[in-house]
């Protein structure tokens, strides 16, 4: 038996039970299968439910659902926001600041700081190890 996650044109999402993938394809594509909430005959495949749970994986995400890639994401995020809570905000002096340590201006310590995509490619480019963090407000770090 092989479970499988529709939807419809509504956007309904619900679970249809086939006996092969075979015949997930040749019904739906005879409109065999409707959808139980409004008996929409064009339905169509969701991606599979570890895809589900990666592409909305937010902070909050915990559930269940999640594949174990997205548990390694998270694991590398909060790794990521740890170092990021502990280094120095130089704000928009970033780039500038990431510069002068790497070339032995300034005393080396970790910093965090706001770059545009240029300058985190400028930085890279110069052998500067720079890592973006998505998703992470300053205030979250600050408290
Ligand atoms: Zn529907």
């Amino acid at each position: 038996m092989l479970v499988v996650n529709l939807v419809c044109r509504r956007g309904h999402a619900f679970e249809g039970w086939f006996r092969s993938s075979d015949e997930v394809t040749s019904q739906i594509s005879q409109e065999l299968v409707s959808c139980p909430l409004c008996g929409d005959p064009q339905v169509s495949r969701m991606p599979s439910a570890p895809h589900v749970a990666r592409k909305s994986a937010t902070t909050q995400d915990t559930g269940p659902a999640a594949s174990p890639d997205a548990q390694r994401a998270r694991e590398l995020w909060l790794a990521l926001r740890g170092l990021a809570a502990g280094a120095e905000n130089v704000g928009e002096r970033f780039a500038d600041e990431a510069r002068r340590i790497h070339y032995e201006e300034a005393p080396r310590r970790r910093i965090r700081g706001k770059a545009s995509l240029d300058q985190a490619h400028e930085l890279l480019d110069e052998g500067i190890a720079v890592l973006p963090l998505p998703g992470v407000a300053d205030e979250d770090l600050d408290s």
